[in-house]
């Protein structure tokens, strides 16, 4: 068995976070060191480590991942401009091996950005 991580434990309300949202299959919450003026991270409750652990049977979850991330923005006023980040591996920089979308606005991005 795996330690759990830092997002089960908030997801079990064993830490706490400022949750802006949560149904039956994900959580969104502010991250504690924001990297944009809105920073979000929207967190399926399946401790899935990292993207390519997904497996067919995550399929629509993943994809109402994708429809949650878009409401989530409309509902802070980003939709018009952001980013949905999935670092993927330490090597990408994910620190939280709990799949996890950074959903990032009120940012001046430009084509330049990686
Ligand atoms: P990663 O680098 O794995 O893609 O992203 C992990 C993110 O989780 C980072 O942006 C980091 O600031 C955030 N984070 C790490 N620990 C906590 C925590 O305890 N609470 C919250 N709200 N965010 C966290």
């Amino acid at each position: 068995m795996t330690e759990p991580t830092v997002f089960s434990k908030i997801i079990d309300g064993e830490i706490p976070a400022e949750k802006l949202y949560e149904d039956d299959d994900c959580i969104c919450i502010k991250d504690i060191a924001p990297k944009a003026p809105t920073h979000v991270l929207l967190i399926p409750k399946k401790p899935i480590p990292r993207l390519v652990d997904a497996t067919p049977e995550d399929q629509a979850l993943l994809g109402k991942l994708m429809v949650t991330a878009g409401d989530i923005a409309r509902e802070l006023g980003v939709d018009d401009a952001f980013r949905l980040v999935i670092n993927n591996g330490a090597g990408a920089g994910q620190t939280v091996f709990h799949l996890h979308l950074h959903i990032l606005g009120n940012k001046k991005y430009t084509e330049d950005d990686g």
